[in-house]
């Protein structure tokens, strides 16, 4: 085969996907110690089963599919209705937010929408990437050939990096060149940390005065504990005519597997609307009608307590594990708002910075516990390391007394 008929971008992504090169670290080390007893604060998957209110929404659903009178084929390629409106009534109303259902496309993933989303836009247009941040929205611009190569540092010369770090409180400034697509991503995964109003108002209003747009990563959302920071985009003005808003089932109801999401697109962005309208119906089929309704379930009166109480679970175990790194003197960020905590490695006896893939090393070695490098999320997350409250509660003890001993 000639490889000249290969997107050549894929060259420039740096190593492999995060999570692979991890796993195969711990694979290595598990070839190697057949005792291990790996506790595992790393990827951040969820581990609570899901909750009654859905799974009797999914036997319902699969014994509708099996009568002929309410079989179902095909569903509608943005979403049943059921579900959008579910969507506008149990996530924007409260807020005070306005939306029209049909602006919320139901989707199999965020990661795939945030991924996808770029193809609506011109190869030449400039991006803007909080650093660090999830790998999906850079990976994804690399593929299409918007990023330029990457540099001794690891930032690629055409994208405007907002640096996200304890220096700024974790709010970022305004892009220091023009750029056209700025990804945002609060409560922002790996810090944990949120993005005030102030800041989104920034950024909003910078966005309108330069005909740039927001696309705004709400996957962990419903982890704000502080009912005055802001849970969407939308509830800051005028972000309606300059954003879009990516959310998840994933991390709010356990759907990891399950698979369901959706993304707004306000009418007001009229072309654009148009347009991921048409990529939706030309490349996606929907989601299934037995997951819609597993989804549409959270929203009822018992589903909704019954998804805070998963959620109040995780959010006990992130303040264990920030109380805890923090009564050993460590610096701890996030864990508040999202169920990531970002931990600030100390320097090592010489004074020098530990790397934070070192670190990680050091970790899985002393204690036989996994977390994520902070320099996998972008060059900002060196010195930092990741851990997920997502694990099982009593493991998670375990792992922080072994920190607190052997480390
Ligand atoms: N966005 C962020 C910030 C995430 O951390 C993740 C998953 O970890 C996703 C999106 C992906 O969500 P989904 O499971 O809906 O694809």
């Amino acid at each position: 085969m000639n490889e000249q008929i290969l997107n050549p971008y894929y060259d420039r992504l740096p190593g492999s996907y995060l999570f692979s090169t991890i796993a195969k670290k711990i694979k290595e080390y598990q070839a190697s110690h057949e005792d291990a007893d790996i506790i595992r604060l790393g990827i951040g998957d969820v581990t609570t089963p899901l909750i009654p209110q859905v799974i009797s929404a999914m036997h319902k659903a699969v014994d509708e599919m099996a009568l002929k009178d309410s079989f179902r084929g095909y569903g509608p390629e943005q979403g049943y209705d059921f579900l959008r409106e579910a969507i506008v009534r149990g996530e924007y109303i409260p807020r005070g937010v306005n939306l029209d259902p049909g602006d919320v496309f139901v989707s199999d993933g965020s990661k795939c929408d945030v991924a996808n989303i770029q193809e609506l836009f011109a190869e030449g247009v400039k991006i803007a990437i909080p650093d660090p941040v999830y790998p999906v929205y850079l990976d994804s611009n690399v593929m299409a050939g918007r990023t330029g190569v990457i540099d001794s540092i690891g930032h690629f010369t055409e994208v405007t990096y907002l640096s996200s770090t304890a220096e700024n409180n974790f709010q970022p400034d305004l892009p220091k060149n023009p750029v056209q697509l700025i990804y945002l991503c609060s409560p922002n995964n790996p810090t944990g940390t949120v993005l005030s109003r102030e800041t989104l108002q920034k950024f909003v209003d910078y966005a309108n005065a330069n005909g740039a747009l927001i696309l705004f990563d709400g996957a962990y959302n419903c982890y704000i504990q502080d009912e005055n920071l802001p849970h969407s985009i939308y509830e800051i003005e005028g972000a309606e005519n300059c954003a879009i808003e990516f959310r998840s089932f994933s991390k709010t109801a356990g759907f990891t597997g399950i698979r369901c999401a959706y993304t707004v697109v306000p009418h007001q962005l009229q072309k654009i609307h148009a347009m991921w309208n048409r990529r939706q119906c030309t490349k996606f089929n929907g989601v299934s009608y037995v997951t819609q309704r597993a989804a549409e379930a959270i929203y009822t009166a018992a589903g909704w307590q019954e998804t805070q109480n998963v959620i109040s679970g995780y959010m006990k175990t992130a303040a264990l594990i920030r109380n805890e790194l923090t009564a050993c003197g460590y610096t701890v960020f996030g864990g508040e708002h999202a169920p990531y905590i970002w931990w600030k490695l100390p320097k090592l006896a010489n004074g020098v910075q530990e790397k934070s893939f070192d670190f990680f090393d050091r970790l899985l070695s002393t204690c036989e516990v996994v977390g994520t490098p902070g320099s996998g999320f972008g060059p900002c997350g060196e010195g930092y390391f990741r851990l997920t409250a997502f694990g099982d509660h009593e493991q998670t003890k375990v792992a922080l007394q072994r920190i607190k001993e052997r480390l």
